[in-house]
């Protein structure tokens, strides 16, 4: 299943108002200290990306729970996965890395499925 994407009515209409309403929300919760709107840009650009992510310490504890459920094999070949560097692809990326949604592969080998996909 590809990506969800914004139609050019819901940029418009529901992005650009919502994105404007935050960086005004930045500025005066900075009240003009550049470094104090540097961190609130950053810490808020971090944890949505976690939202949407999971945080590093939840993804690598799925990783070893899915190198386990797999016995180091990759779902896509067959093959023997690396102790580290293997990749935890998601399924489908809008139901998160979930033990249901996410299976283990490796890294480099498989670009072209993630291209198939349209996600690379
Ligand atoms: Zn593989």
């Amino acid at each position: 299943m590809p990506n969800p994407r914004l139609t050019p009515e819901q940029r418009t209409m529901l992005y650009q108002p919502l994105f404007e309403k935050i960086k005004a929300d930045l500025e005066l919760a900075s009240s003009g200290d550049p470094e104090l709107l540097w961190a609130l840009r950053r810490k808020i650009a971090k944890e949505l990306i976690y939202l949407e992510r999971s945080k590093p310490a939840d993804r690598k504890k799925l990783k070893i729970q899915k190198f386990k459920e797999q016995n180091g094999l990759c779902t896509i070949c067959g093959e023997a996965l690396p102790t580290s560097g293997a990749e935890l692809d998601r399924k489908e990326a809008i139901k998160g890395y979930t033990p249901d949604n996410t299976h283990l592969v490796h890294h480099d080998r498989h670009i072209k499925d993630q291209e198939r996909k349209g996600y690379a």
